[in-house]
């Protein structure tokens, strides 16, 4: 088997019909799933997403960090929609080597971050495995018919990233210092992603968690459109090609009207051009005039 995660998600996804009438106004394939309850002034946005051990974090990891970021990763989600998380469930399966002290320090990390966003856990499940799991699910809303989509860019916007690209990258091969906090700690930038739908006029949106190359790609996909970029700002200290490739930069990468006016930074946080939409083969992505392989993190690359 040798099977991109795109390629499976599609595999699914084909064989899944929205029923017309449900409610369901998005499914498989963006950040979250949409679904409008009749005569509500909002949508809701769901997003599931699991935190394995030795995929995404090791024994070794404090253990109020692997809360945190099991939480930061579904929260994230919800700022790319430009959502107000409302809620989080989380399912918790314990290896023999995790006790009470551990599943202590896990709550308080991601409850921490729950009260922080507004995000109060409404239940979950636990179990036993031979290696720790956690799978959470977070709900927000938005507007009715206002959530930030991956496929509402058009042709000639201009595509923006927050922050730096590639901190998470090299402190996962540092293993300290300022990018390894990064790396256990993400910021979901909820208040940033409001800011795109509301003020900004955002046309689409997604978080960065699989790397630059291939979220992009994934972008220009759903939107049938291709991209031209240069180089992002780059994680002091980070390579080029963990900025390029590296994963689990939570940042936000979105695109515009090209005439509209983007400030320089947003709460202290800073907003880069990169590049354009353009029209062309769906999914390129060329760096100053070079295709750009999309070799950011992909679970099923390898399988
Ligand atoms: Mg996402």
């Amino acid at each position: 088997m040798a099977n991109s995660e795109l390629d499976l998600i599609e595999r699914i996804r084909k064989r899944v019909a929205l029923p017309p009438g449900s409610g369901a106004i998005l499914g498989i394939g963006d950040d979250c799933a949409i679904f409008r309850a009749r005569g509500a002034a909002e949508d809701l946005l769901l997003t599931t997403d699991m935190l394995i051990e030795d995929v995404h974090f090791r024994a070794t990891h404090r253990a109020q960090d692997v809360g945190w970021k099991a939480l930061a990763r579904g929260l994230s989600d919800i700022a790319a929609m430009g959502g107000e998380p409302r809620f989080c469930l989380v399912s918790l399966a314990l290896a023999p080597w995790a006790g009470s002290r551990w599943v202590d320090g896990f709550y308080r990390g991601l409850l921490r971050l729950a009260a922080r966003e507004n995000a109060p856990l409404l239940g979950g499940d636990l179990a036993h495995s031979d290696k720790c799991m956690c799978d959470i699910v977070v709900v927000g809303t938005v507007p009715r018919g206002r959530a930030l989509r991956r496929d509402g860019a058009r042709a000639g916007n201009a595509i923006y990233v927050s922050g730096a690209l590639g901190g998470s990258a090299l402190g996962l091969a540092r293993g300290r210092g300022n990018a390894w906090k990064r790396h256990l700690h993400p910021e979901p930038r909820i208040a940033l992603g409001r800011f795109l739908r509301s003020e900004l006029g955002a046309t689409a949106a997604m978080d960065l968690s699989d790397g630059l190359s291939l979220d992009l790609r994934r972008l220009c996909l759903a939107s049938g459109l291709s991209a031209q970029i240069w180089t992002p700002p780059v994680f002091p200290g980070a390579t080029l090609e963990q900025a390029m490739h590296g994963g689990e930069d939570y940042e936000l990468l979105f695109t515009l009207p090209a005439r509209a006016s983007v400030p320089l930074e947003f709460e202290g946080l800073p907003l880069a051009r990169i590049g354009t939409m353009r029209r062309g083969r769906p999914g390129a992505v060329e760096y100053d005039g070079v295709p750009l392989a999309p070799l950011g993190y992909d679970h099923f690359r390898n399988v």
